[in-house]
């Protein structure tokens, strides 16, 4: 992809993976394994300013030789020498030496002057045909990022430019997504990540157009480059010609017509044409979604992710902090539901406390329930912060990552412990609020029946479900192809777990990515759920889908589909029902 100059540069497509539809038309703005340019101003204090420079490559010296350490520990061989590389490239009086000489004649401040210096390098080293060199870009992009930190470790934000751009890198965290200014954000394109990450499910929320998988997408681009991304077939078009800027202009037209008549009907009940109504709630992580859920006609949410509220520092907020954000959201809603979620930490998302080993198996690990069950006085803190804002509103509760009922019972006695606690100080709150707990792990399904008396409600999360039940990582690519919703056992295990919950008085929903992929409407609906949880945006177009299904209809090919042997035919029951009766809303 050279350019040449004096000649227009040609259209390139760059083909990834699909994870948020919509259509993004703006400059790239390319950052490096996820770290942008500091900010840069004039110092008055050279001395100063090198001292800083040597104070970061000190910090960074001792955290490589403990890394190194650690991982020769852990591997029992010599894994850990890449750190070696890492720190060799601190020694590297050349650059160094750079670093110094901008800080004392450009007066730059320390951590642009890296930057820049650094991009000098890895300019020229993408240039080298030889692939060991352009693969040790990466080496040097991750020692400067680390660096970087290490100038204000507090801090670390996803920055971008103040122009509307489609955000470029290698990979992006859940936190950085959330980071973002998302005002200028016409969407992102990504190395690494999968359908399945939580980055791709705020991307989707948010309603940011997203892809991933694009292989050296990094590296083979440059930044300006004007560029279209096409999150619903997950293209990336540089330099687009006129004629394919015309024609996503037009689509890009189309679909947001369609979303505005979508939209519009945001009063229509979400009920089936033989009359079962279904209860459509929305997913929020954030608390500013709150405008997108009301614009979205959702009942309520279904699932409010509070492990979003580490972003802020890095533990969670004290109790009347968290009262405060819980109460202005239960009023936003009021009379609508807001099922709280209590934190879920670990595993893919982020650490409630720096660990001190890394774990072999962080999905098997310490995460969900198992975290705030460890750390009662934190959790405790978390639950007085809910019964206090379900005065304001209609308030639940819900515990992640349950697999057993002396997880459900010991929570639930906490939650009683709080209720008294708070009745002694006179604080009110409802005694009434409904205790659920999701449903993501197989042995949680399978037991449906014995846990289904404890609580008023299961809310399957089917991310995790699926990726437990079939043994395949949600986020690793690899795997992904084993990763299938409509694997036999994960439906056995949907409908089991409706099926204790109807007989023991419990309602059941999903608010897993399946509730909102509209070719799992008419399998779900048969299966029997009462509630759909989806990301806001998805909200008018699920409700559309309900309103143009017969429940009767989906409950006979859902007792089909339960006595298929493949996930693939079950899909292709689910998705010919879609496509008879909502061709116009699937991608
Ligand atoms: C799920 O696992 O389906 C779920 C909704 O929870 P999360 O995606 O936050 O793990
Ligand atoms: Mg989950």
């Amino acid at each position: 992809m050279e350019r040449v100059s004096g000649v227009t540069p040609e259209e390139t497509v760059l083909q990834g993976t699909p994870v948020s539809g919509g259509i993004g038309i703006a400059p790239l703005h390319v950052i490096a394994r996820g770290f942008a340019a500091p900010e840069v101003y004039e110092i008055d204090d050279v001395e100063a300013e090198r001292r800083r420079f040597e104070a970061a490559l000190e910090r960074t010296r001792e955290q490589l030789i403990a890394l190194q350490e650690r991982i020769n520990a852990i591997s029992g061989t010599d894994e850990g020498m890449i750190f070696e590389a890492h720190q060799m490239m601190l020694e590297d009086k050349a650059l160094v030496g750079q670093v110094m000489a901008a800080i004392e004649k450009r007066r730059q401040n320390a951590e642009y002057a890296l930057y820049a210096t650094i991009q000098n390098y890895l300019e020229a080293m993408r240039r080298v045909p030889d692939p060991y060199l352009r693969e040790r870009t990466a080496d040097i992009e991750d020692v400067c990022q680390r660096l970087l930190r290490n100038f204000s470790p507090e801090e670390h934000r996803v920055g971008g430019p103040d122009e509307r751009h489609i955000l470029v890198a290698y990979d992006l965290s859940p936190s950085d997504t959330a980071a973002m200014d998302r005002r200028h954000m016409a969407g992102f394109a990504t190395e690494l990540g999968s359908v399945n990450s939580h980055t791709a499910i705020l991307a989707r929320s948010l309603g940011i157009p997203a892809i991933v998988g694009l292989k050296n997408v990094v590296l083979d681009v440059r930044a300006l480059t004007p560029a279209i991304i096409d999150g619903y077939s997950g293209k990336l078009i540089l330099n687009p010609r006129s004629e394919t800027l015309e024609r996503y202009l037009s689509i890009r037209s189309e679909k947001e017509k369609v979303r505005h008549e979508l939209e519009a009907q945001r009063e229509d009940e979400a009920v089936t044409i033989d009359g079962r109504g279904i209860t459509l709630s929305a997913n929020i992580e954030l608390s500013e979604e709150i405008s997108l859920v009301k614009n979205s006609g959702a009942r309520g949410v279904g699932l409010y992710r509070t492990e979003f509220l580490l972003l802020k520092g890095e533990q969670m907020p004290g109790e009347m902090e968290q009262a405060e954000v819980y109460t202005r959201l239960a009023k936003a809603l009021s009379p609508d539901p807001l099922i709280i979620r209590t934190l879920d930490a670990g595993g893919d998302k982020l650490p409630v406390e720096p660990l001190s080993e890394p774990e072999p198996n962080p999905f098997l690990g310490w995460r969900g329930i198992r975290v705030s069950l460890d750390r009662p006085a934190m959790f405790k803190e978390q639950l007085r912060a809910i019964l206090r804002a379900s005065a304001h509103g209609k308030v639940a509760v819900m515990f992640p990552l349950i697999s057993g009922i002396r997880e459900v019972r010991r929570a639930k006695e906490l939650v009683w412990e709080c209720m008294d606690e708070l009745e002694e100080e006179q604080v009110p709150f409802d005694g009434d609020l409904e205790i659920g707990v999701m449903i993501e792990v197989p042995s949680a399904a399978v037991i449906a029946d014995l846990i289904a008396p404890e609580v008023d409600f299961f809310s399957i999360g089917t991310n995790d479900l699926i990726q437990y039940t079939v043994a395949s990582d949600r986020v690793n690519h690899r795997v992904a192809d084993l990763y299938r919703p409509s694997h036999p056992a994960v439906i056995r295990l949907i409908k089991q777990t409706i099926d204790a919950g109807l007989a023991a008085g419990a309602w059941t929903g999903v608010c897993g990515e399946m509730a909102g992929d509209l070719r799992f409407t008419p399998l779900l609906l048969g299966l029997g759920v009462e509630e759909l949880s989806v990301g806001p945006h998805q909200v008018p177009r699920v409700r559309r889908a309900i309103r143009a299904l017969s429940h009767a209809e989906c409950a006979a090919l859902a007792d089909e589909a339960l006595k298929s042997p493949l996930s693939l035919d079950i899909l292709e029951l689910s998705t010919g029902m879609a496509r008879k009766y909502y061709p116009e809303l699937l991608d």
